[in-house]
């Protein structure tokens, strides 16, 4: 290593042999790693036997370390940057710095590796071809249950980050907006002891993970299979479930006129869409 740079470091989402020999030798090798947390960082050095200087850059001190992480590469220096798990800056800290230091004019180098959400996708058997990556949903079932329905006719594979205490009600969430029949996949604890990847149908899922309280422990990566080919009705799936949500209070002429009114769509098509689902 000589010229100065920062190299952006994957590390394990959880085998700890899955830290590839190039990321533990820069590792051992730069000046400085700067870390999401120190301490599960320094944890990390430890079993690799890296005696490594640590400073933290998390959401609340990046701007600030930004700058001083110019200021030693303009010394000359090399720098390292981890988060807690898998790939920076994939729902993770890191963006801020590493526009900062390009910005800066300095070389900005990957060490690739784990990325929890790529591992899902690998081994998922769902289409790969087209996929969005979406992060973490929002926290609250109002805002979820909307960034879901925003997605509802989208195509492509969609990729979620989620956390053990909201699995099961994002799962619900998606059963609500998507419907029962959306395939979904969870992959849950990937390359750990608990290692668990399950796909179905959404009501089969939300069945199999609600009968085991185990299954809605750990991290969990979902994948939704992409909404199917429609016949060109011109109704969205968003205006379809406002129409069946209306459709089951309502005499259908009023649920489709309703329908019409908040969604755009042509009232004589949504009538027509509930006189052929009734058969
Ligand atoms: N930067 C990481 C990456 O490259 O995947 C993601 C960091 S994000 C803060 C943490 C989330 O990633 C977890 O809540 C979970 O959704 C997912 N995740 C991380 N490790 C995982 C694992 N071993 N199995 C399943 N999901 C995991």
């Amino acid at each position: 290593m000589s010229a100065p740079r920062l190299y952006v470091v994957a590390t394990p989402i959880g085998n700890l042999a899955d830290l590839s020999p190039r990321a533990q030798q820069i590792l051992a090798e730069v000046d400085l790693i700067a870390a999401e947390d120190t301490r599960h960082t320094g944890r990390l050095m430890q079993h690799f036997n890296i005696k490594a200087n640590l400073i933290s850059v998390h959401d609340h001190n990046e701007r600030q370390r930004a700058q001083m992480i110019i200021d030693r590469l303009q010394q000359g220096q090399q720098i390292a940057l981890v988060s807690d798990a898998g790939t920076p800056l994939i729902s993770d800290p890191g963006f801020v710095l590493v526009r900062a230091v390009r910005e800066a004019g300095f070389e900005v180098s990957p060490v690739p590796g784990c990325c929890a959400f790529v591992a899902a996708l690998s081994a998922s058997g769902m289409p790969s071809d087209r996929f969005s990556f979406e992060g973490f949903l929002p926290a609250k079932s109002g805002a979820r249950q909307q960034a879901l329905s925003a997605l509802a006719d989208a195509a492509q594979t969609l990729i979620f980050y989620e956390s053990t205490h909201r699995i099961v009600d994002s799962l619900k969430d998606m059963q609500a907006t998507l419907g029962s029949d959306r395939f979904v996949l969870v992959a849950r604890e990937l390359t750990k002891t608990f290692e668990t990847i399950k796909g179905a149908p959404i009501n089969e899922l939300l069945e199999w993970i609600q009968a085991d309280s185990n299954q809605q422990r750990g991290e969990f990566v979902v994948i939704v299979q992409g909404a199917p080919e429609r016949a060109d009705t011109g109704i969205s799936a968003e205006a379809e479930r406002i129409l069946d949500l209306l459709a089951a209070e309502l005499p259908p002429k009023k649920a489709a006129a309703l329908t019409a009114e908040i969604s755009g769509v042509n009232k004589k098509a949504l009538y027509q869409l509930l006189l052929d689902k009734k058969g």
